[in-house]
């Protein structure tokens, strides 16, 4: 919540007669959020290799050159998001503000859903040699030549915040690291420095390990459990250096219908079983979907639809947020 509604809702309830405890932050809001199971619907806003077919693997070389159908799927994603009551938060890779029109994130933006950085060309920043990068720097190995592997992952986020600071003129709203790390960036304080520098006060970056499924057979149950036991593991948590760490939830469906080449029906159930126990937990869950994936595996939205029914169903025992009110919670806890 932003200072100024904090302000207009204090003197609201003042002149309702109703007292406000504490002072400064937003401690009513906090404690409404307390008890709740925290929902989040978040899109990678980039295209993924092996769709809409099996063939296609140039995206890795051009992750942000968006085509229209992926750019229809988050619109749409985010219409009916917002009108269950909710907000869906995206991520957007910095080559998405090279193309012709923005028009449509705009619009995302100007609905109320928050936009954050995912580096310019989806590079591995755990990366330590300069192959390791990008598939784009493999190719054009000229483009990065002559500076260290830190320094092009630093200039990769920073640009990422220009462009989106030029194209849709306002800032990020935190940061995902492309790809998901079993341990986060627990082992990598430099990283996490160098995204304190670049204004980051929290980082989604954890995919916790969990049964792997084999490609096209239906999961049993030992995976179906091993993914709701992963479940735990990716809770929110502060880093020793004050960064805010807020994993993904598994399984994503980058997970599911790549790896995995599931039906659709195994997906939503592993969904269901994850908010399922967040809400029993009064935890938090991080839905990770790409719609570059999800136009065609889930043309109908019906994941998005099911988390949505979920959450209304669980009332007050739950609420589907931003990761930047997750993050918050985590850091007064
Ligand atoms: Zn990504």
């Amino acid at each position: 919540m932003h200072w100024t509604n904090e302000l207009t809702r204090r003197r609201f309830l003042a002149a309702a007669g109703i007292a406000v405890v504490g002072s400064g932050s937003t401690p009513n809001l906090r404690a409404a959020e307390d008890d709740k199971a925290l929902i989040a619907i978040t899109l990678d806003l980039e295209m993924s290799r092996n769709f809409p077919t099996r063939e296609d693997m140039h995206w890795d070389y051009e992750k942000g050159n968006l085509n229209a159908e992926t750019k229809a799927y988050a619109v749409e994603a985010c219409r009916r998001v917002k009108a269950a009551g909710a907000l869906l938060h995206c991520f957007a890779v910095g080559q998405v503000f090279e193309q012709e029109n923005v028009d449509w994130l705009k619009g995302i933006v100007q609905a109320g859903h928050p936009v954050g950085n995912h580096t310019y060309d989806h590079v591995n920043v755990l990366a330590t040699r300069s192959e390791d990068v990008q598939f784009r720097f493999q190719r054009a190995p000229w483009l990065i030549k002559g500076r260290t592997p830190a320094e092009v992952i630093r200039d990769n986020v920073r640009l990422a915040t220009e462009a989106m600071r030029t194209r849709l003129g306002c800032e990020p709203t935190g940061f995902r690291t492309p790809g998901g790390f079993s341990d986060g960036l627990r082992t990598r304080p430099d990283v996490r420095a160098m995204l304190r520098e670049l204004g980051f006060d929290w980082v989604s970056s954890l995919y916790p390990p969990h049964a792997t499924p084999r490609p096209m057979e239906e999961p049993g149950a030992e995976v179906f459990d091993s993914i709701v036991r992963a479940q735990a593991a990716a809770q929110p948590f502060v880093y020793p250096d004050g960064l805010v760490e807020v994993p993904m939830s598994p399984i994503s469906d980058i997970g599911a219908f790549r790896t995995g080449r599931w039906r659709l029906e195994w997906f939503l159930k592993a969904v269901r079983l994850g908010v399922e126990w967040a809400i029993d937990h009064r935890a938090v869950y991080d839905f990770l979907g790409h719609p570059s994936c999800l136009y065609v595996t889930d043309p109908d939205f019906r994941a998005i639809a099911l988390i949505c029914d979920l959450v209304r169903k669980a009332g007050d025992r739950a609420a589907i947020v931003g990761l930047d009110t997750i993050a918050r919670r985590a850091r007064s806890r």
